[in-house]
């Protein structure tokens, strides 16, 4: 395992928050979140951000050069050693983009992991997502004991619906994921390893067990 980095892909929905955090814990990898990182980039105003900004109010995918651009600031802004990537890349051209920045700044290639989630399951699971604005915390109706409105148990913030988590955005972003990652699974079943794992129909912790588990598969 010490040397791969790890890439974590699937539909929004899919669990990468959660299942990141398993693998966090059982291999040491640093986790970067291009969500947060977008988000962060948006809420700091830079440049890239606002461009950013743009693209997401759109429920659009931000163009791969505003991507790799923060991306790469962060790798170089942190030298980690290990890196698990979470919802990057999602095109060919950010994969090719995402080698060289690793290479640049010496990080190992990458065991990616697919998480397969049926669209239905994804509009179930993330219509009901909430988030608090204060902490950013993500609740969810079907687990928490909260609605929109709601003070958030953690740090008595407001929670909200996120604009990108209505009903009508996120069949959207499945739209755009399903349409745009096509060509990259197929990069990667190529160039390998790739692992798919079905993550549905099971405990929250067993998935992330079954996840685990065919990392280490991969990396033997
Ligand atoms: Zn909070």
């Amino acid at each position: 395992m010490e040397k791969y980095n790890l890439i974590l892909l699937g539909p929004p929905g899919a669990g990468k928050g959660t299942h990141a955090e398993a693998l966090k814990r059982e291999f040491n990898v640093e986790h970067i979140s291009t969500g947060d990182m977008l988000r962060a980039a948006v809420r700091g105003g830079t440049e890239l951000g606002k461009l950013a900004q743009e693209y997401m109010n759109a429920g659009a995918l931000v163009p791969d050069e505003v991507v790799i651009g923060i991306v790469r600031d962060r790798l170089i802004a942190t030298r980690p050693e290990r890196v698990l990537f979470d919802g990057f890349p999602r095109t060919p051209a950010q994969a090719e983009a995402l080698e060289q920045v690793c290479l640049q700044v010496g990080l190992p290639r990458a065991i990616v992991i697919y998480l397969e989630v049926s669209d239905d399951e994804v509009v179930s699971r993330l219509s009901g997502r909430l988030q608090c604005h204060n902490c950013a915390k993500i609740y969810n109706t079907r687990y928490d004991q909260i609605e929109a409105g709601s003070e958030c148990p953690a740090c008595e913030g407001e929670v909200y619906q996120r604009e990108d988590d209505k009903a009508e955005a996120i069949r959207q972003r499945l739209r755009v994921y399903r349409e745009q990652t096509a060509p990259l699974f197929d990069y990667y079943r190529y160039r390998g390893p790739l692992v798919e794992v079905r993550a549905e129909g099971s405990t929250i912790e067993a998935l992330s067990a079954e996840v685990v588990a065919a990392v280490r598969g991969a990396a033997d």
